[in-house]
């Protein structure tokens, strides 16, 4: 304990930051007025300096807002291989942030798809002939890693194995 005491230093903080990496806005500038005036600070930290008078009146908050919170926080993101998939769907069902989603449809929607969307025939008769795809929205994943813990095939091959990002 002697040592480490003895081995302590002041490290000087600058009064203003010296490099030159600036933050960029929270939110976009197409981002309507009520993002920009509340949405923007809740996720800055600054929802305190929010007005009463800025929240809606009767509480409901505006739809379609969280295409403007994305936070890009996930180290690691799952990704899925349609190889092994038995499309139980449970990573999207335990998904806390909605950033997992499963779709079976038809398949003439791939013609416009990139060259790097998976897909695989869908299972079970009553998606007879139809695709089926794992899509995971790396803006909004955190990373946790439910989704892998919860998928049962992940226990041998793993379809929806982490990757860093
Ligand atoms: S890692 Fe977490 S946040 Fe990301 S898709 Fe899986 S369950 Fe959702
Ligand atoms: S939990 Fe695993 S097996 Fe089930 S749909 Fe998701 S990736 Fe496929």
């Amino acid at each position: 304990m002697d040592a480490a005491v003895g081995s302590l230093r002041e490290v000087k903080v600058p009064a203003k930051p010296a490099g030159k990496i600036r933050m960029p806005p929270v939110v976009s500038s197409d981002a309507p007025d009520f993002v920009k005036n509340v949405t923007a600070k809740i996720m800055a930290q600054q929802g305190d300096s929010v007005p009463v008078s800025g929240m809606p009146d009767d509480g409901t908050w505006p739809t379609a807002t969280t295409q403007f919170e994305k936070r890009n926080i996930a180290t690691e993101i799952p990704v899925w291989d349609p190889t092994v998939c038995i499309q139980c769907a449970q990573c999207s069902l335990v998904c806390p942030h909605a950033s997992i989603r499963v779709k079976a449809y038809d398949p003439a929607v791939l013609n416009q798809a990139p060259a790097t969307f998976k897909s695989a025939d869908a299972k079970g008769k009553e998606f007879a002939g139809k695709k089926f795809t794992v899509q995971v929205a790396p803006e909004d994943c955190t990373g946790c890693g439910l989704c892998v813990q919860r998928c049962r095939p992940s226990t041998r091959p793993c379809p929806a194995r982490r990757r860093s990002t």
